[in-house]
């Protein structure tokens, strides 16, 4: 089994690749809510969206969110009627949001809800939302404080962001499944997510970062970062933000106490040796997901580098090697 968390455009083409790859049933998503929005009156779970339409063959490949093909009818008519337009819902990506507010106004938990939806699209592999409780992923900027969706969506993540929130996380319960499934994995990934918005809101649920520390799954994560940048999106600034730097290292460092390897873009294998400070493993190949063989063989190179074993430190790097607060796994050497 490998679980692999999520959040959603960069997630979304991992799992595409992973899919192909490796039997979907053997997949499970933990992903991100800390997105969700409620729109129109409906509520809208983008993440969650993004991974069950990418796992169903349906997203959108030009946007990369949203249902391939969709139109935007219902949305052109409700700006017309004077409704708030900046956050786009696809006439068909509409359904998934009404089903889902029917469902969820029906007493059914959010996991209950993403499990029928995703075996109704056909999906084979699990997906889970972190949580069943809101939280809600707030960015701190210099023009106030917005909801992760007026950042990034309304304002274009133009402001300069100053802090994150994850209201609500402290008082979360992982959905049900979630620390299970970390810990019954043989692999846990760490998708090419915003290490801020898209894991961090995961990684606050009380109980799921100390799953990750124990469990004896090797944890590996694909860097969205490649050389001083985010391949999209303003990852880059959040963990600015948040006083990382913007490099392979910074996504290591948010990481650090679970993870075993990191894999980065080749033209940043020069910065191997500030993450393998941190007791970190890294593994180079190309990251950039642009074709279907570019996302199969990311996944491919997960897998085969996963598997690796540790190379016998020389006594010189083992000294240069930092203090590794993660939990000593049986079956780690
Ligand atoms: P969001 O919820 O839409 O922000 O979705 P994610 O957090 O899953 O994806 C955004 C992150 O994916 C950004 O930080 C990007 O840098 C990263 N990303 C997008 N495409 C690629 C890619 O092809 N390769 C890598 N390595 N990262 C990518």
């Amino acid at each position: 089994m490998i679980c692999v968390l999520c959040g959603g455009t960069g997630a979304a083409k991992f799992l595409q690749g992973l899919q192909r790859i490796v039997p979907p049933a053997e997949i499970t998503a933990v992903v991100n809510t800390g997105d969700d929005v409620m729109w129109w009156g409906l509520h809208v779970s983008p993440d969650v969206d993004s991974i069950t339409y990418a796992l169903a063959g349906i997203l959108s490949r030009e946007r990369g969110w949203g249902v391939e093909g969709d139109t935007f009818e219902c949305h052109a008519r409700m700006r017309e009627l004077g409704a708030p337009a900046w956050f786009s819902l696809g006439d068909r990506d509409l359904a998934t949001h009404l089903q889902r507010t029917q469902w969820l106004k029906g007493g059914r938990s959010l996991t209950n809800v993403t499990a029928e939806m995703a075996r109704r699209l056909g999906v084979q592999s699990r997906i889970l939302p972190m949580s069943d409780d809101p939280v809600e992923t707030r960015v701190v900027t210099e023009s106030g404080e917005l909801s992760f969706q007026e950042y990034f969506v309304r304002e274009r993540h133009q402001p300069v962001p100053w802090e994150v929130r994850y209201i609500g996380a402290e008082k979360a319960h992982p959905a049900r499944g979630v620390l299970d499934a970390i810990h019954q994995a043989q692999l846990v990934i760490v998708a090419p997510s915003n290490p801020i918005t898209s894991i961090g809101p995961i990684l606050a649920v009380p109980g799921i970062r100390g799953a990750l520390r124990a469990t004896p799954a090797t944890i590996v994560a694909v860097s969205p970062i490649v050389g001083e940048a985010a391949v999209s999106g303003p990852a880059g600034e959040l963990m600015r933000a948040h006083g990382l730097e913007v490099s392979i290292r910074g996504v290591a460092q948010v990481y650090a106490d679970f993870l075993d390897m990191v894999v980065v873009e080749e033209s940043d294998r020069k910065l191997a040796p500030r993450v393998e400070d941190l007791g970190i493993r890294v593994h180079s190949c190309r990251t950039m997901m642009q074709s279907d063989e570019d996302k199969a063989e990311l996944a491919r190179q997960v897998l085969v580098a996963s598997k690796m074993r540790t190379p016998t430190p020389t006594s010189q790097s083992q000294a240069s090697r930092g203090p590794r607060p993660r939990a000593a796994s049986p079956r780690r050497p």
